[in-house]
């Protein structure tokens, strides 16, 4: 199948004519054609943008919301075939991508129009003076997504941006492009108009450098890896682009002696290996507190050999292939890695071959590691995939000091039934979100955001409004 950019309005090849092979990760078999999108792709949305920037930025905030709600809606009625495609083109399960992946897009755009009619501007007045803060949109917004969670992530920009009034350039993954080309049909259905949400397919080198050097856009959000957001921020800096950078992370799950070990084994196998471990907030370092050490690695060695791997169509499978045959090697070799740095692989970390149609497809069993120090590269480098460590600790501070001790601070989650111990932990984590005895659960208007090499600025809620707008100061003398 051959895909197509959307640009104002209009699905249209690319001007040069080139494609990018995509295989289906299941199978190992070319099927999509993605255009490898240069500058003058990317030029001509951002003129699309910028044409029907002073249009939408000019309906009042109840037409956007409205037209958002729609959008909402076309989504949710095309539930079964988006989260096909998803599933189809990421290699998740079939039922992870109709159960959280698709929902999570239409509640993305539900929640922003509301909260923008619900959105107010903040006055101080003093002896003589009114100061009041204008939030304005900021113009065309660059949105760059990773693979892992396609039309999840790549709305979570989408709806606050347009909300704000913004009109948008997006540049999906060029390993996941399939939902966010059948974006086009829904915004059509929608009545959104043309040019307000283009889209623009190819690599990072090609299509998303060209996004981020242009200098009618003026805001970036990204969302990927730590060394890519770098040379963002390094190509943006100059221009002084309004950034938001959403990166990597090497999460810590905590558990401590009195925790409820039933319930966290049951939220820990999903926190290592929901997705084939390719979620950002993956718990990837398991801390477990002295005697519950022996008890948590048999109990999570179980429910990871009773993890059903394979293909992502059935309904029984929990985990999928793994997004290329390049990341499942490099997943692999970090397998290979642990042994070398005297780890002991108590389960998994081997290529799954599946029969027939399957044969070819990028499938692994979840694996399990313990016995690393917890400096060693395997446990400080994100894998992103389904591979977890399990370090035994004594005291709390043991913990903390491991926990902290990454380049990486995105999130963490602990287990306790000590409200004291839970609130003393969560408040010296270095990461942007702490789950207690729980895992990824999100509210929309909670900021969300990384530390250190975990990102730059926080999105959700009123965070994103305010990324998504420049604000003016008025200043009145009465
Ligand atoms: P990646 O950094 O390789 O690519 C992400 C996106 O950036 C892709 O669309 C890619 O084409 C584009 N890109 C690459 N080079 C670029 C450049 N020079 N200029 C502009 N765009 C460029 O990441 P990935 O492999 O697609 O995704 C996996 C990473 O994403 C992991 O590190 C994961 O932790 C991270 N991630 C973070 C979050 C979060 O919220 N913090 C969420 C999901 C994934």
């Amino acid at each position: 199948m051959q895909l197509a950019n959307l640009i104002d309005g209009r699905l249209q090849p690319p001007r040069a004519g080139r494609y990018l092979e995509r295989r289906n990760p299941a199978t190992g078999q070319v099927a999509w054609q993605v255009p490898d999108s240069q500058a003058a792709d990317v030029g001509a949305a951002v003129e699309a943008a910028r044409r029907a920037f002073p249009a939408w930025s000019g309906r009042s905030q109840q037409e956007r919301a409205e037209a958002l709600q729609r959008v909402a809606r076309s989504i949710e009625t095309r539930l079964e075939a988006f989260a096909a495609a998803e599933s189809a083109n990421q290699g998740k399960p079939l039922s992870l991508a109709r159960r959280i992946d698709i929902p999570r897009a239409v509640a993305n755009f539900r929640y922003f129009a509301a909260a923008i009619q619900h959105s107010h501007e903040r006055a101080f007045s003093g002896p003589g003076l009114l100061n009041y803060t204008l939030r304005r949109p900021v113009g065309v917004a660059g949105l760059i997504v990773p693979w892992n969670l396609p039309l999840y992530l790549l709305t979570w920009k989408i709806a606050p941006a347009l909300a704000a009034g913004n009109t948008a350039v997006c540049k999906p993954s060029e390993l996941t492009p399939l939902t966010a080309t059948m974006l086009a049909e829904v915004f059509d259905e929608a009545g959104l108009p043309s040019g307000v949400c283009n889209i623009v397919h190819g690599t990072g080198a090609g299509a998303g450098q060209a996004l981020c050097e242009h200098p009618d856009v003026p805001l970036i959000s990204f969302t990927g890896g730590t060394s890519t957001g770098a040379h963002i921020q390094h190509t943006t800096a100059p221009l002084f682009k309004k950034l938001s950078l959403e990166l990597g992370g090497k999460n810590a799950n905590i558990v401590f002696a009195d925790a409820d070990l039933e319930a966290c084994l049951e939220t820990s196998v999903r926190s290592s290996f929901i997705n084939q471990g390719e979620v950002c907030l993956c718990g990837s370092r398991i801390f477990v507190q002295q005697p519950l050490y022996d008890a948590f690695v048999a109990g999570l060695k179980a429910r990871a050999e009773a993890f059903v791997v394979g293909d992502p169509a059935e309904a029984e499978t929990q985990m999928g292939a793994l997004i290329s045959a390049a990341h499942l090697e490099k997943v692999l070799g970090y397998v290979a890695l642990a042994r070398d740095e005297g780890g002991e692989v108590v389960c998994g970390g081997q290529r799954l071959e599946l029969p027939g149609r399957l044969a070819g497809g990028y499938f692994m069993r979840p694996c399990i590691v313990t016995g690393l120090a917890p400096d060693c590269r395997v446990q400080q480098e994100e894998i992103f995939g389904p591979v977890v460590t399990i370090t035994p600790f004594e005291a709390e501070e043991t913990a903390l000091a491991m926990a902290n001790g990454t380049r990486y601070g995105l999130s963490a989650s602990l287990w306790t039934r000590d409200l004291s111990r839970a609130h003393r932990v969560a408040s010296q984590l270095d990461v942007g979100t702490v789950w207690v005895n729980t895992w990824l659960a999100r509210d929309l208007r909670v900021p969300f955001g990384g530390m250190k090499a975990s990102g730059l600025g926080r999105e959700g809620g009123e965070d994103s409004l305010d990324f998504y707008t420049e604000q003016v100061n008025v200043c009145i003398k009465l």
